[in-house]
């Protein structure tokens, strides 16, 4: 109904502007002249990180491609490309910021090597949940405080979808203790991964495409990737059948859409106003998504005899403590870092409170 309601708003709108381009021509020739650029066709390409099979993902590229081109009664167009097809799926960020496409889909922390303070773009090991993400990026002063970062690198950003608490990920044997850990050789982007490493685990970044030939051929022991549906798709299973939960370092990763800052700038006022509502539509859409399809998957993958394994409270407990001191080190390290953190660590708190109380013991009482 929403999206109904909205649409015909879009309708009207555009008939207005219809009728007052009409009216201008009739005497006004320089106005009309700046209406007739505003009217322009673009076309716009969009890489990202993602292959197109992982519709949740990648279909917060296709949301903000399709609304944008909605929007603009097909004026505006905007092509997502898989990870891949135009840059590598770890390569959005660069070519965004170089002006190599218009735009890019893509989760800031495999940009940490550039700066550690990405990873708050996306998601902290035992950080926020998707509604205290949203909370802080868009009421908390954090997407303010990003686009700060960003802008140092030609690039506008925009919170563009969520997964959601992620799953633990796949290994092929138990890991119970942290002495389990030591040398594993596990796929785990982030800071998430800059944890594992501090728990002795050998840790490798690869885009999505890759992970799966790398865990079949034993380069990797272990991976971890979204949730159910996507790892399903993925085949995960067939070549390591121990699922764990929680993934504690993405409690609700954040995926952003970068604009190239010049591209924005070539926008009129009406066209960033369609990109920024598609941006935000499909950071709702994204999570409406996988809240759907992750029930079903699950169902699935447990008759598939998937053996499901919460991580133990010796691990959590570990990996909470390095987390906790990998982000002292950073802010000792980085002011940028040290600038997000301070601010994210006291929301965080309160938020935390406030989520610890009607929340949680809702969600402990009922989810049971
Ligand atoms: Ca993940």
């Amino acid at each position: 109904m929403k999206r109904r309601d909205f649409l015909k708003k879009a309708a009207v709108g555009a008939a207005v502007a219809g009728a007052s381009a009409t009216l201008i021509s009739c005497g006004q020739q320089q106005e009309a002249q700046t209406t007739t650029t505003a009217k322009k066709k673009i076309k716009w390409r969009m890489a990202t990180s993602w292959p197109k099979a992982f519709d949740t993902i990648f279909g917060g590229a296709q949301t903000v491609a399709d609304r944008v081109k909605a929007m603009s009664g097909g004026d505006f167009e905007i092509i997502p490309y898989a990870g891949g097809e135009i840059v590598g799926g770890l390569e959005v960020f660069d070519a965004v910021s170089q002006g190599t496409v218009e735009m890019g889909h893509t989760a800031s922390y495999y940009y940490i090597g550039k700066n550690p303070a990405f990873a708050f773009d996306t998601a902290l090991p035992f950080g926020l949940n998707y509604r205290q993400q949203n909370a802080w990026l868009y009421n908390g002063g954090g997407l303010e405080k990003m686009r700060k970062i960003y802008a140092e690198h030609n690039i506008v950003n925009f919170p563009a979808g969520n997964t959601g608490v992620q799953m633990g990920g796949w290994f092929r044997e138990e890991v119970n203790t942290v002495a389990d850990l030591q040398g594993l050789k596990m796929r785990i982007p982030g800071l998430g991964g800059k944890v594992m490493s501090r728990l002795g685990v050998t840790v490798q970044v690869l885009p999505g495409a890759e992970i799966y030939p790398a865990l079949e051929r034993g380069v990797i022991d272990a991976t971890e990737w979204v949730g159910p549906y996507d790892d399903e798709k993925a085949g995960f299973y067939k070549v390591a059948k121990y699922f764990y939960y929680p993934g504690w370092w993405e409690p609700a990763p954040t995926l952003s859409l970068y604009v190239n800052q010049k591209a924005w700038d070539s926008l009129t006022k009406e066209q960033q106003e369609m990109v920024s509502t598609a941006a935000a539509e499909a950071n709702l859409n994204m999570m409406v998504d996988y809240d759907s399809k992750n029930p079903k998957a699950l169902k699935s993958l447990l008759g598939k005899g998937v053996e499901m394994r919460e991580y133990s409270k010796e691990i959590m407990d570990a990996a909470r403590k390095e987390a906790w001191a990998l982000y002292d080190e950073l802010s000792a390290s980085n002011p940028q870092f040290k600038e997000v953190y301070d601010d994210w660590k006291l929301f965080k708190a309160d938020s935390d409170t406030w989520f610890s109380t009607a929340e949680t013991s809702y969600a402990s009482f009922n989810f049971k």
